[in-house]
């Protein structure tokens, strides 16, 4: 057991009375394992979430080190959005109360520039900021790493969701390479390993869910006389009303019909199969990832290498005749922390594949009745999201910055409420909340990007 007292850090004694006139009286989870490694200098990977206490973790550990006297940038935490890179460097000043003469700056995209040069007429100690506007600054030399001691990625997986990635990789590359670097992200897709591969060095990998390793799934078969797979399928969609699904057919053609058949039921729904052209393919899946569509239907071909995670529900349409492959397919389901749902509908005919399953598994299948599930009158399961197309990309120099700052620059929509910005070379997709996209639609159609204009559209 760790003793989760903050006296039994080896922390400076103003920094301990600040924790405590702040009443934190224990370490959380992520605090008493990550603090004794950002204490003794070494690189971190840590998965928190905002709740956890991450903020004042890391804060802890860059206020240790700071060395006031020296009128230098010492610290940068890069956060998502201007939204995080407040709340951070409100965290920071509470707990540098103690610490005369800290001078904390906030440089974030979507505010006047003139206001933040002038504070940077003399060099901040610690930075927080979002990508785009730090990489400004440093274009134009109003920002100096050169002397970084220590470097924050925070919200890191949120970072790569926004675009963010290649401003990253410009901003570490002005900074030293001898650092220590935090790497804080609520989920691990591979992306993140990427980018820890490239810029940290030995990090300590810290998950302090790592219950979530044994996913629990909630797996149930449901015997349907033939011809009743579409109708079953809506009533455990009603059902269950799960947030997203993946449904696994065995040929194209039935993904084809699947989807316009829900579809025209007024499900959001989009197939992935092989046929598709790489656009197409890029599209339903930027959708699909970004929540702005709540089910996605594929064959196991098409759904090989798809990185995507946390889905509320796995239905197998047909069973598959490999009972290895269904292991994989149902293995697709769960999220941190909640249980996830696997489904597989099976006529009289597909017995013997259920058997299969039933030895490879090793227990008894446990088998419901569609007459079981509760169907809803005028149900409507909409996405939480709305992706809009833009017409312009890499190559037109857009970057996520530019996009999230077009949108947000007149404050009526918050960064909180964009999702997913994903550039590819000469379009963009950026999801926002359902109910602000007609807005955001008009904010990006009569406003410019970069100075200039650009087709926008709602993806339906
Ligand atoms: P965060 O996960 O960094 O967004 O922090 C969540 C909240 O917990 C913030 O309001 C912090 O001020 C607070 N907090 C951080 N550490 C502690 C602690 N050890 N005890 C009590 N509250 C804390």
């Amino acid at each position: 057991m760790t003793n989760s007292a903050f006296s039994t850090l080896a922390i400076k004694p103003e920094l301990l009375s600040s924790i405590q006139s702040l009443d934190y009286e224990v370490m959380t989870p992520i605090q008493a394992q990550s603090l004794p490694v950002l204490l003794a200098g070494q690189d971190l990977i840590a998965q928190a979430k905002t709740g956890s206490g991450k903020t004042a973790a890391f804060a802890i550990g860059l206020l240790n080190k700071l060395e006031v006297l020296n009128y230098q940038t010492q610290a940068l935490v890069l956060c998502p959005t201007r939204e995080l890179a407040d709340q951070v460097s409100n965290e920071i000043r509470r707990l540098a109360r103690t610490i005369p003469n800290t001078k904390i700056l906030t440089l974030c995209g979507g505010k006047p520039m003139g206001p933040q040069l002038a504070s940077l007429q003399r060099d901040p100690h610690i930075v927080v900021g979002t990508p785009g506007r730090i990489l400004k600054h440093l274009g134009k030399g109003t920002l100096k790493l050169d002397s970084l001691k220590t470097l924050v990625l925070d919200e890191a997986d949120r970072m790569l969701d926004m675009g963010f990635h290649e401003d990253i990789m410009q901003i570490i590359d002005s900074m030293p390479r001898q650092r220590q670097t935090l790497l804080f992200s609520a989920t691990y897709p591979a992306g993140i390993k990427k980018i820890s591969d490239a810029v940290q060095t030995d990090p300590v990998d810290i998950r302090v869910e790592a219950s979530h390793h044994s996913t629990q799934i909630k797996q149930v078969f449901y015997e349907i006389e033939k011809g009743e797979r579409t109708n079953t399928l809506i009533a455990l969609l009603e059902h269950y009303a799960p947030e997203s699904t993946l449904v696994f057919c065995n040929t194209k053609q039935q993904c084809q019909e699947l989807a316009a058949e829900l579809r025209q039921q007024d499900f959001h729904a989009l197939a992935l199969h092989g046929d598709l052209e790489q656009f197409d393919r890029d599209q339903v899946l930027v959708q699909f990832s970004n929540n702005s569509s709540s089910i996605l239907i594929a064959t196991d071909v098409a759904a090989r290498g798809l990185d995507i995670k946390e889905l509320a529900a796995v239905i197998n349409f047909e069973l598959t005749r490999d009972p290895e492959v269904h292991i994989h397919r149902i293995g697709r389901t769960g999220r941190a922390g909640s249980e996830g749902l696997a489904i597989s509908l099976f006529t009289a005919s597909e017995t013997q594949r259920l058997k299969a399953i039933e030895e490879y598994q090793g227990s008894p299948a446990s088998i419901e009745k569609p007459s079981s599930l509760k169907t809803r009158e005028n149900f409507k399961l909409y996405p939480p999201m709305v992706t809009l197309f833009v017409n312009g990309g890499r190559k037109d120099k857009v970057r996520a910055g530019d996009l999230l700052g077009a949108l947000t620059a007149n404050s009526v929509l918050s960064g909180e409420q964009i999702g997913k910005i994903t550039i590819f070379d000469k379009i963009s997709y950026i999801a926002v909340e359902q109910k602000l996209a007609k807005q955001a639609l008009d904010i990006l159609s009569e406003g410019k990007i970069k100075g200039r204009k650009f087709r926008v559209r709602r993806l339906r």
